[in-house]
C-alpha cells in the first residue's frame, strides 16, 4: 500500500482561500439574483461542494437545487479517456436553470467533456464548471473548465473528497501520494 508524502502538496489554509476565491468569481459570473443549481460528480466533489456552496450563499448566491450524478470511466487501464458511463443521473429537469457543475480534478477530461456534453442537450440557460484542481499533463480532450482552484503537478493527490483505494477522502488538506519504486 503506498503511502502518503508527509508534506502537503496544498495546505488546508491554501485550500480554504481558493474556495473564498473561487466563490467570488463564481458569484459574479452568474445573474444576479437567479438561484444556480448546483451539480456535483460524486464521490469526490463532496467535501469541496460543501465547502463552495456555503461560501457562494456567504457571497450573496442563492442555491437552487442541489443534485449529484455519478459517472464513471472504465476500459482504459490507468486513464479514464474513451468511456465514460453515467452511473446514476440527477434527478432535476434543468432545462433553463442556471447549472454548476462541481467535480474534485479534471485530470483527462473526459468525464467533464461527456458529462457537459449530456448536460448542453438538456438546455440549461447557464452551464458553468468547476474544478478545485486540473493536471494539464494528463489532459487528453479539449475541455477547459470556467474556474479552476488550483493547476497541480502530474502527481496522484488525495484529501479533500479525493481517495486513494477509497482511503484519504477527509483529510482536510491536499497530500501526494509516494509513487511505489
Ligand atoms: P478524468 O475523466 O478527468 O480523467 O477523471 C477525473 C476523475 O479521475 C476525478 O474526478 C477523480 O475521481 C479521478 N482522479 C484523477 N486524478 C486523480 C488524482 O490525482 N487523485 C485522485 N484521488 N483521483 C483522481
Ligand atoms: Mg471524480
Amino acid at each position: 500500500m503506498p503511502e502518503l508524502e508527509a508534506h502537503p502538496l496544498l495546505s488546508e489554509q491554501q485550500v480554504n482561500d481558493k474556495i473564498v476565491e473561487l466563490a467570488c468569481e463564481i458569484a459574479s459570473s452568474f445573474p444576479e439574483g437567479e438561484p444556480v443549481t448546483v451539480i456535483g460528480l460524486l464521490r469526490g466533489c463532496f467535501i469541496f461542494m460543501a465547502d463552495l456552496v456555503r461560501e457562494l450563499h456567504r457571497k450573496g448566491v442563492i442555491i437552487g437545487e442541489v443534485d449529484f450524478l455519478i459517472a464513471s470511466s472504465y476500459g482504459g487501464g490507468t486513464s479514464s479517456s474513451g468511456n465514460v458511463k453515467i452511473e446514476r443521473d440527477v434527478k432535476h429537469d434543468i432545462a433553463g436553470k442556471h447549472v454548476l457543475l462541481v467535480d474534485d480534478i479534471l485530470d483527462t477530461g473526459a468525464t467533464l467533456q461527456k458529462v457537459i456534453e449530456l448536460f448542453k442537450s438538456r438546455n440549461p440557460a447557464t452551464l458553468k464548471s468547476c474544478v478545485l484542481l486540473e493536471k494539464p499533463a494528463r489532459l487528453e480532450v479539449d475541455i477547459k473548465s470556467d474556474f479552476v482552484g488550483f493547476t497541480i503537478p502530474n502527481k496522484f493527490v488525495v484529501g479533500c473528497g479525493l481517495d486513494y483505494d477509497q482511503r484519504y477522502r477527509e483529510l482536510p488538506y491536499i497530500g501526494i501520494m509516494k509513487e511505489d519504486d
